[in-house]
């Protein structure tokens, strides 16, 4: 391949992937029941890689959940409230197709350890070869690493007090 040949082929490349004039839209989506502290950690880490950030409550009817779905919406909502880059919607079904439905050219996710890089491995995979959609991984913060929605129901469930991981 001649240097010219390259040239064309690495600009088609980049034509046909995100556009430099294109908005960088990610998807971040949870079941953010409740949102805690890594989340928020997250969040704030990726916003100087997107022009736009739509936090996106999966409405996955057939899981339990402790916060009905809107209460979750409006706490996050006036969490982010003074931040115009941060979006927040609902949604079920499939997330590349409520990604397309946006325009989102990304799906952010946070990695605390191996468990969830091992979950997340292949439908990342898989929302890139099936959808085009890329997802963007960034790993929790030491001190934000062991927090969980999970462990922060338990404690609510038990009467205790979880303030410190909770925004
Ligand atoms: P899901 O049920 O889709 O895992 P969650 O609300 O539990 O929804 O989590 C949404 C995203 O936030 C996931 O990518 C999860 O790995 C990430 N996340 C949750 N807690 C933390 C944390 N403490 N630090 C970093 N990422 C986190």
């Amino acid at each position: 391949m001649t240097r010219k040949e390259i040239k064309s082929v690495s600009l088609l490349y980049k034509t046909n992937t995100v556009s430099n004039t294109s908005k960088k839209i990610a998807v971040f989506p949870g079941s953010f029941d409740p949102i805690t502290l890594g989340h928020v950690d997250i969040i704030n880490r990726a916003l100087p890689l997107f022009d736009t950030i739509i936090i996106a409550i999966g409405s996955n009817a057939t899981k339990k959940h402790m916060w009905s779905l809107q209460d979750r919406k409006t706490a996050i909502e006036q969490l982010f409230e003074n931040n115009n880059a941060i979006k927040v919607a609902t949604y079920d079904g499939l997330t590349a197709t409520f990604c397309k439905s946006q325009g989102a050219q990304f799906i952010l996710r946070g990695l605390r350890n191996s468990t969830d890089f091992e979950y997340e491995q292949t439908i990342a995979q898989a929302n890139d070869k099936v959808n085009g959609i890329d997802s963007v991984f960034i790993i929790s913060s030491p001190e934000y690493g062991f927090i969980s929605s999970s462990i922060v129901r338990d404690i609510a469930r038990n009467g205790g007090d979880y303030s410190k991981l909770v925004p």
